[in-house]
């Protein structure tokens, strides 16, 4: 039976038996999957899946088999390996195989080091890229990744390497001083640590930060601070991981596009945050 996806002027491609796709899920909405991820969905007789993959997701592949392999951040990376091996496995016995990992595959989530295992083992993979929290979790929470009157860059920055510590080969005056606007996954075990590296190396105090927690999902959560703060009103907040951390004067701009906020009946509390005038007056 033919289950791929059926759309008028397009082909799909066909998830083979001893393939694995290696597929984005994005952040959490299921409705920000791509197409090519629905269409390995319907396709697919394994779907391993990891923590931060929604579950109601894994309804759309009501024939395969789903297994959990979640992992949190820190933890011993010969797991990792046990998981790209499963993959070949499961490929060698000719299964269809879909690894769904969060946000897109490539973006901090050991997904290079997983295809890389696949290739040495001989095992074909397709890669379908997905939507990185650090833009669309951003987006969800009213921040534009870029904006033409803040920054021409963007860092994106881990706040955790394997080992679980901050990591000691970032040089962290250099990110400060190269990029306007940093993103920060995985950022929420060493936020003071890291607060206090991005202070020394000469960022202001009063730099806006936005957390957005679970970004996305039903249980979005969104922490306007500064970089001063941020460590002690996340604490008091009791906001926990997943979260994308955003520092920089982009995050001003959710005053005007809280989107979400507005959806429900909010009015945008500031037209003009960076106080450029509208676009009409400036371009
Ligand atoms: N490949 C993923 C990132 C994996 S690393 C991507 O492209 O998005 C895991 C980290 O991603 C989390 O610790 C958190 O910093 C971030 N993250 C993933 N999903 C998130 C979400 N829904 N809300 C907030 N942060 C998220």
């Amino acid at each position: 039976m033919d289950s791929s996806l059926s759309l008028p002027g397009q082909e799909w491609p066909r998830l083979e038996p001893g393939w694995v796709w290696l597929c984005g899920a994005g952040p959490g909405d299921p409705g920000l999957l791509t197409l090519h991820a629905l269409n390995a969905l319907r396709q697919a007789d394994v779907v391993i899946y990891d923590a931060l993959v929604q579950e109601a997701i894994l309804d759309w592949a009501p024939q395969a088999e789903h297994i959990y392999a979640g992992k949190r951040g820190g933890k011993p990376s010969a797991k990792q390996r046990d998981i790209s091996l499963r993959l070949v496995d499961l490929a060698k016995a000719g299964k269809r195989v879909l690894r769904l990992k969060g946000g897109d595959p490539f973006v901090f989530g050991r997904g290079g080091e997983e295809a890389q295992t696949l290739v040495q083992h001989d095992v074909p993979v397709r890669i379908i890229p997905g939507i990185s929290a650090g833009i669309g979790g951003l987006a969800y929470a009213g921040i534009p990744v870029t904006h033409r009157d803040v920054n021409q860059s963007v860092t994106f920055v881990t706040g955790h390497d394997q080992s679980g510590n901050t990591p000691q080969s970032l040089n962290w005056k250099a990110i400060s001083q190269g990029s306007q606007v940093l993103v920060i996954y995985m950022g929420m075990k060493h936020i003071a640590q890291i607060a206090s590296q991005l202070l020394d190396a000469g960022r202001a105090k009063d730099e806006p930060v936005a957390i957005v927690t679970s970004a996305t999902t039903g249980a979005q959560q969104v922490l306007e601070t500064t970089l001063s703060m941020m460590a002690a009103d996340i604490a008091a907040a009791g906001l926990a991981p997943p979260a994308i951390i955003c520092v920089g004067r982009s995050v001003l701009m959710r005053q005007v596009l809280d989107w979400q906020g507005m959806a429900a009946g909010e009015t945008p509390r500031n037209l003009d945050p960076l106080g450029r005038g509208r676009p009409a007056e400036s371009a």
